[in-house]
Order: structure tokens, then C-alpha cells, then sequence
């Protein structure tokens, strides 16, 4: 058992990321998590450590130093080829009681959904999942959770005062990663599995390969995005023109998404896609939390709107205030001049 209450969380020490190796790449999420991970750590004037699990994570080491990882434990092992979930947890519980974390944040991807909870549990620490902030107060050490909460109605702030280590998951595109430096140096320490970490799990015979069918809207740098003032599947063609032109994807909101006018691949929000573009246009999107939480990280944001009191017009960095279906025809129009 590792909850830990009173003076025995002052042995809790530096803030864990978990890497993810994707086809021997480290996941985007990894970096972005040691950004988010890096300003915690500084706050509580500790370290950043980075957990490399997997068959040939060796390779893998110097990027995480690059992008603010102080130490980087590296589990490099053929046992671990493919994803072994219940063998990385076991390792993972192993490491976190000889090491005692005092934040362990890993990505809410598809293997990190699968992964950290079997890790939370035998931690007996709890886990807050799909985190869309964080912080730390400084003198407790107690992790500022922020996640939406009550069908995404309310943002909540969930702090863990009485176990250690606290954990959280983040989906990808939500924190931001911090400019790698190549000349950053850092520690590697090597741990091996033990017989103690293996039993009789499953076994994997035969790794297939993922057709990908989902729209990848999170790697768009320019999103062009309708929602329910686009009136219809009409609106969504005039979207699609305007996107093939600027070399951008269509985004949507759930409305435009449950009225059938735009598959849900599109979907940007709580429940669709996390994006994290340079440019993006939202038209005719009223700005709901559900909808800002998935694109709230995009750097510079455009709303067309007829009402400029949305949250989403508010919010914007260029505001347009017309009909939509007439703005968006002068604005092809524009683009085909130039
Ligand atoms: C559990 C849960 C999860 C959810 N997940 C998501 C999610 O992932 N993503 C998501 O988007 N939503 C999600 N929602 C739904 C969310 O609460 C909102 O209902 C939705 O985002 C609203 O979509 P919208 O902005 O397109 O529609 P509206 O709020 O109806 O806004 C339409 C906007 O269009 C403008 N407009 C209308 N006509 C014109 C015109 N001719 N010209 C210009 N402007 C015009 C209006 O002024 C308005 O601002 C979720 C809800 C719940 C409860």
C-alpha cells in the first residue's frame, strides 16, 4: 500500500511523466506532458523525471532531456515488445514505491487509459482522468486537478491532500510542449524487470496494424470549424471549400455532429478531438465549454457569429459579426482573387 498521510508525504519527492513509445517513437503527449510537468516541478523546486518503458526504449532517452526531463529511468527489455500492460504496471508500481514520486502524470491515450488505472489501484492512490489543467501549491505539494465534471457542466478542481503519489491523466494536445533544447543534459538510470514483475499474463501472438479510419483533426495546423449556425450539410460543402483552399481541416461541434451533417470523426470537444492549431475558424459555434475545453489551446482563434456576445466571439483574437453564409462566400471569393 503506498497512501501516505501527514509527515510521511514529505518522503514524496519530483514529478513523474510516463512516456509513451508509439512504433518506437515517443508519443507527442510525452513532450507535452514533461512542458506542464516542468513548470510543477520548478514550482516545488524539484525534478522532472521521465519513465521509459518498453522493447528498445533506450533510443529514446535523449528527447525527453531536450524537452525539460531532469532523469529518465529506462526499462529497455524484449519481454516488453508490443503493448504489455500488465506487466509495464507491475514494473511501474515497483518503481514508484522504490522511487516515491509525488506526481505521476501519464497521457489519456488509448494504452495510457489502459495502463495507469491497473497502476493507480495497486498504488491505492487514486487517479483524476482527462485532466485539462494543472497546478500545485507550493507549500502542500497537493496537485491542482482541473477537469470538466457532471457531463462537463461544471470545470472541478480535485486535490488528493491525504495520498501519495497523486495521479492524472491528460489527453494529447491539451498541455503545451516546451521548445526541446538539445543541449540539456540530463541523468539515466537503468532498471531491469524482475521475476517478481512477470507471471502468468496474457500472452500477445500477433500485433495487427490499425487501418486509420479516424480523421487525424489533432495534427491540423488550420481548423475551420461549424457548428449549428452552419444550418445544415450545405453549410458544411461551403467549409469544406474554404478549408481545401487554406490547406486546413473541417472541425464541428456536437450540435452540427448529432444533426448528422458532418461525421463524427470531426468532432471537436469533450467527447470529439483535442486540437491545437495555429488558425482556428470557428463558425457558427456558440463556445460551450464541451466545445472550448477541445480546441482552447489553438493559438490564434476566429469566430463568425451573428451574436457577438458568445462566449466563443468573446473569447476570440478576431471577432466577425455577420451571417455566416454570406461571410464565409466573400471570403472564397477573396482567396480565389488572390
Ligand atoms: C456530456 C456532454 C458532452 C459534450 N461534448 C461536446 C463536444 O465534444 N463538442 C461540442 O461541440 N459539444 C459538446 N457538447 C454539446 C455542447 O454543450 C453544446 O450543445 C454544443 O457545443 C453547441 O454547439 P454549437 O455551438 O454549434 O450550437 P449553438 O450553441 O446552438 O450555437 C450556434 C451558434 O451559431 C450562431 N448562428 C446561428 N445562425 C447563424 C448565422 N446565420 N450566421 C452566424 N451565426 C449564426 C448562433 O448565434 C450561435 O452562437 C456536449 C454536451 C454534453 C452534455
Amino acid at each position: 500500500m503506498i497512501a501516505k498521510t501527514g509527515i510521511e508525504r514529505a518522503e514524496y519527492r519530483n514529478i513523474w511523466v510516463i512516456a509513451e513509445l508509439k512504433s518506437g517513437e515517443i508519443h507527442p503527449v510525452t513532450h507535452e506532458l514533461i512542458g506542464a510537468a516542468r513548470g510543477l516541478a520548478d514550482a516545488r523546486n524539484s525534478e522532472v523525471w521521465t519513465v521509459l518503458i518498453g522493447a528498445g526504449a533506450s533510443a529514446g532517452s535523449g528527447s525527453l532531456f531536450a524537452y525539460g526531463a531532469d532523469t529518465v529511468i529506462v526499462v529497455d527489455d524484449p519481454r516488453l515488445n508490443g503493448f504489455q500492460d500488465e506487466l509495464e504496471a507491475k514494473v511501474l508500481v515497483r518503481l514508484i514505491k522504490k522511487y516515491k514520486p509525488e506526481v505521476v502524470l501519464c497521457g489519456a491515450t488509448t494504452r495510457g487509459r489502459a495502463l495507469i488505472p491497473r497502476v493507480a489501484v495497486a498504488a491505492n492512490c487514486g487517479l483524476t482522468a482527462d485532466c485539462t489543467g494543472l497546478s500545485i501549491d507550493p507549500e502542500t505539494g497537493d496537485l491542482l486537478q482541473t477537469r470538466p465534471a457532471f457531463g462537463g457542466n461544471i470545470l472541478a478542481t480535485i486535490r488528493c491532500p491525504n495520498h501519495r503519489p497523486q495521479m492524472a491523466t491528460v489527453r494529447p494536445r491539451v498541455m503545451k510542449a516546451l521548445e526541446p533544447d538539445a543541449s540539456r543534459r540530463g541523468r539515466i538510470i537503468r532498471e531491469s524487470i524482475l521475476d517478481m514483475d512477470t507471471g502468468k499474463g496474457k500472452k500477445i501472438i500477433e500485433i495487427f496494424k490499425s487501418r486509420e479510419t479516424a480523421l487525424n483533426l489533432s495534427d491540423a495546423q488550420i481548423i475551420v470549424a461549424g457548428g449549428r449556425g452552419m444550418k445544415g450539410p450545405e453549410g458544411f460543402k461551403l467549409l469544406k471549400e474554404l478549408a481545401s483552399k487554406v490547406g486546413g481541416a473541417v472541425g464541428a461541434s456536437r450540435a452540427a455532429v448529432d444533426a448528422g451533417w458532418i461525421p463524427y470523426a470531426h468532432q471537436v470537444g469533450q467527447t470529439g478531438q483535442t486540437v491545437q492549431a495555429k488558425l482556428y475558424i470557428a463558425c457558427g459555434i456558440s463556445g460551450q465549454i464541451q466545445h472550448l475545453v477541445g480546441m482552447q489551446s489553438c493559438e490564434t482563434i476566429v469566430a463568425i457569429d451573428k451574436d457577438p456576445d458568445t462566449t466563443m466571439m468573446q473569447m476570440a483574437d478576431i471577432a466577425i459579426i455577420g451571417d455566416i453564409l454570406e461571410i464565409i462566400p466573400e471570403i472564397i471569393s477573396e482567396l480565389d482573387k488572390l
